[in-house]
């Protein structure tokens, strides 16, 4: 049966994937945190990210433009009645084979921007919350509302700038000190993110195995690169192989590990398969 319940059962499901078997653990490290070719400087996507455009937005990259929004710029596009605007993202990169350059660094801005050619690992970062913080030149100490057990990591803007953690600015418990002086008034921006794997779950209860394991379709964001491209990754030998162990495992229904080889899609069989011998060696051991 499909119900939300089921759904929100496995919540979490992607979190706890026993580390006791390295072929699952890894396959599980090659879906969410996946290694993948630079493989240009730019991909031209003349789509995007979809980004409604206010101050929150401050941080990301205008495809548009190619410029990362500053509180001058997002000003300038609300004066004009843009209320929405597409972001370079590493989720609708077109790249064929692996990544671009410019989506990579719009969505990671306080990694090191690669080279063509370079290996990047990309985790999936969501946004938690943003908090627009009014600086002022005479006042460096600000506090912050955001809980801490809800995010794992941040980025700081001032002026479409990245700040750097620890030389512009620091944050304790729910204080941020600001090290840079800042000439006049103006907006600080405090992007709090998230390492989160329910994209995934969400993305796998759209399928039919997302139906067997007795999930209604729910709507997540994006996943951090395109489903067709990740699955491309994962090689037809390594997913049989996964499901022979997860057949000999002999904790899992029968049913349900003989249906794996029927899925066509490697991405769907993959999050299957990590889902059910996630479930049943949490159940049963
Ligand atoms: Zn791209």
């Amino acid at each position: 049966m499909r119900t939300y319940a089921g759904t929100l059962l496995l919540e979490d499901i992607f979190d706890y994937i026993p580390t006791t078997n390295a072929d699952i653990y890894n396959l599980g490290l090659a879906v969410f945190e996946p290694n993948i070719l630079v493989v240009e400087n730019n991909c031209h996507t003349t789509l995007g990210k979809f980004q409604t455009i206010d101050f929150e937005a401050e941080g990301l990259t205008e495809l548009s433009t190619e410029t990362v929004l500053s509180y001058n710029r997002i000003t300038t596009l609300l004066s004009q009645g843009i209320y929405s605007a597409a972001t370079r993202h590493s989720s609708t990169c077109i790249s064929k084979g692996g990544i671009c350059v410019r989506c990579y660094k719009a969505t990671y801005p306080d990694k090191s921007v690669p080279a063509v050619n370079d290996r990047v690992t990309l985790k999936p970062e969501y946004l938690v919350n943003a908090e627009i913080i009014r600086a002022t030149p005479t006042n460096n100490i600000y506090s912050l509302v955001t809980d801490s057990a809800q995010y794992d990591k941040y980025n700081v803007f001032l002026a479409g700038v990245l700040l750097v953690n620890g030389t512009d600015y620091s944050i304790t418990g729910n204080t941020l000190t600001l090290s840079v002086t800042i000439a006049s008034e103006t907006n600080l921006v405090i992007r709090f993110l998230r390492i989160d794997r329910r994209p995934f779950l969400s993305w796998l209860s759209t399928t039919y195995a997302g139906a067997l394991l007795g999930m209604k379709p729910l709507v997540g964001e994006q996943l951090p690169i395109r489903p067709l491209f990740l699955a491309s990754t994962l090689t037809e030998n390594r997913l049989q192989s996964i499901s022979e162990l997860i057949k000999a495992s002999g904790k899992i229904p029968i049913d349900y590990t003989e249906y794996s080889d029927l899925i066509k899609d490697p991405l769907e069989k993959a999050l299957y398969m990590l889902a059910i011998f996630s479930i049943y060696y949490n159940v049963t051991s």
